[in-house]
């Protein structure tokens, strides 16, 4: 079997590493990853210059670009064959809710289900990973595999899990929550009095929606949802049909 481990935190993370080592008790395991902490750049995908791949040990691949690169990269190019699997992570942090949209971690996954390929993101409730607290999701990462192996996945699926830090309490099947970013921007002046802006601040919390990641994580339980790649929203498709859009094609 052969698996394609990438992140988004970049080919020198401790989380990466450790996925990497539990996977390759499964099979054998290449390392296509970003060379620096590429997290929030999404889905980018690099066209406007040429990447660069570093084989820096055997069978890992330091490359100057996103998460979505490497996905492409590395099953177009640097694997022998067709991975069986791609398992993004883990993540340094937690994806839940909106995140999933920012997150180089879940996208890449996304990318390699794109490519018809099973995949799954794996992040951790942490700001600093040790040995110890990320020993349940290198340890339940594995479990996943051999999961999702056996079952496969529907088409055009993949899981975004996010593990607690410390005890599990409970596995649990969630849907996408909705976080709470707050005042996201912070406008400072830089020494030569010229303003300079950083976005991101502090995450007040969540909306608090039984089922939800982000509730699931709250109560310490290992959050695995199945998520989608294509986005129409079926629920409300037939709303717009209301909108008549076809008598806006008068459009002199
Ligand atoms: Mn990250």
């Amino acid at each position: 079997m052969l698996i394609l481990v990438t992140n988004d935190d970049g080919v020198r993370s401790h989380g990466l590493r450790a996925l990497a080592s539990v996977l390759s008790e499964l099979g054998d395991v290449y390392v296509v990853a970003p060379d620096r902490n590429r997290s929030a750049v999404g889905h980018a995908l690099t066209l406007d210059h040429p990447l660069r791949a570093e084989e820096i040990k055997p069978q890992v691949f330091a490359v100057s670009g996103t998460p979505t690169d490497c996905v492409n990269l590395g099953i177009h190019g640097l694997l022998p064959r067709k991975p069986d699997l791609v398992v993004s992570g883990i993540n340094c942090g937690t994806n839940l809710g909106d995140d999933i949209s920012y997150s180089g971690t879940v996208c890449a996954a996304l990318e390699a289900t794109l490519m018809g390929l099973p995949s799954f993101a794996v992040s951790l409730d942490t700001t600093r990973f040790t040995s110890e607290n990320l020993a349940p999701a290198t340890t339940f990462s594995k479990k996943l595999v051999t999961m999702v192996l056996k079952n496969g996945l529907p088409e055009g699926t993949f899981l975004n899990v996010n593990v607690p830090c410390g005890p599990c309490s409970q596995v649990l099947l969630t849907k996408q929550g909705k976080r709470h970013y707050g005042e996201s921007v912070v406008t400072k002046e830089d020494p030569r009095g010229r303003k300079y802006y950083w976005i991101g601040g502090s995450e007040v919390g969540f909306e608090d929606i039984p089922g939800s990641d982000c509730n699931a994580l709250q109560q310490d339980a290992i959050s695995v949802t199945p998520l989608r790649t294509n986005m129409t929203n079926e629920l409300t498709y037939n709303d717009f049909k209301s909108w008549s859009l076809d008598t806006m094609l008068d459009l002199d």
